[in-house]
């Protein structure tokens, strides 16, 4: 009986298990599709200058708009996508979206860096370099707005093709960032030798605080000791955002500032942004 029980149990978990890929299967062939009809949309994160939170910098992060299932994030989509071999084609499609968005910024008069995720594996193809070059002079972006942001991961590679790549786009003046740092096992000796313009503190270190306030303070301090810029990433109280700039971060960035949003949503920050901004200035005026 206990058998039987089992055996039962087993079909259930067989059944299940048929079910979740069938479902991926589904949403693979959705996603080839949804590339060629340019389904997939970068939304864009304030990154914000710690000292007065203003916003510096945004990040693109990839969406997905299904048209079943709505929107898709890229925690459900990005995997499938690296397995498949698509992930090359959503981080150019997402890279040249953020391109064209900087010229259109710099345009209306916004001073914004743009910075955008790039996969392992875009890094291991050879026109890698070529393809951000040839992208950022399409749109006239200078480079040093643009940052890649790439994981620990990385620090590992011995893929020479990788790092040819990197080395490329570092001649370009494009930055480097370390994202999501603290969650995986770094190679401090070869963090320090490539020189990275910027880590990117994950945002579970953050999130830990007031109790791993003491591993923080070392993560803030080798980043000083490596003359790098520091973003914490997953501020989401003012009290996170006072310990971050209180402790030497340069950049917030989490929902306390804004969640990722569309194009016109983003604009309508950058413009209230500027208005509050005149408001000062004739404020101080009045005040002369
Ligand atoms: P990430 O690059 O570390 O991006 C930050 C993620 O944290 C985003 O999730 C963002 O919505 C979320 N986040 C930001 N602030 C907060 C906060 O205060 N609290 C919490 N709980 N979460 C916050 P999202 O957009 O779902 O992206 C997840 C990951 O997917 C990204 O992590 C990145 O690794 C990857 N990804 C996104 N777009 C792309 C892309 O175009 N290419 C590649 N290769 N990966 C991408
Ligand atoms: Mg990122
Ligand atoms: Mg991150
Ligand atoms: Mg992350």
């Amino acid at each position: 009986e206990a058998k039987a029980a089992g055996r039962n149990q087993f079909c259930v978990y067989e059944e299940r298990m048929r079910h979740r890929r069938d479902d991926a299967m589904e949403l693979l062939a959705d996603l080839r599709e949804g590339l060629r009809r340019g389904q997939i949309e970068a939304y864009y994160q304030p990154r914000c200058s710690a000292g007065d939170g203003r916003i510096v910098a945004v990040e693109a992060l990839a969406r997905w708009n299904h048209p079943d299932r709505g929107l898709v994030f890229p925690s459900e989509f990005i995997p499938l996508a690296e397995k498949a071999g698509l992930v090359n084609q959503v981080g150019a499609m997402i890279l040249e979206q953020a391109l064209r968005q900087q010229r259109i910024w710099t345009e209306a008069g916004f001073d914004l860096a743009v910075s955008v995720n790039v996969s392992l594996r875009q890094l291991c193809e050879a026109d890698f370099s070529a393809l951000v070059c040839r992208l950022m002079a399409c749109y006239d972006v200078d480079p040093g707005k643009l940052e890649l942001e790439l994981t620990e991961t990385l620090l590992l590679e011995s893929n020479p093709v990788v790092h040819e790549n990197l080395a490329q786009v570092r001649a370009l003046g494009v930055r480097i960032a370390i994202d999501d740092f603290g969650t995986g096992y770094s190679n401090l000796a070869r963090l320090n030798e490539m020189a990275v313009d910027c880590i990117k503190i994950d945002r579970s270190l953050i999130g830990g605080l007031p109790r791993n306030e003491q591993i923080l303070r070392l993560v803030i301090d080798m980043c000083n000791f490596m003359q790098v810029r520091i973003v914490a990433e997953g501020i989401e109280t003012q009290a996170a955002a006072d310990w971050a700039f209180a402790h030497g971060c340069h950049e917030l960035q989490g929902f306390l500032y804004g969640r990722p949003v569309p194009v016109p949503e983003l604009e309508a920050m950058l413009y209230s942004q500027r208005e509050e901004d005149a408001r000062a200035d004739s404020a101080r005026h009045l005040a002369l």
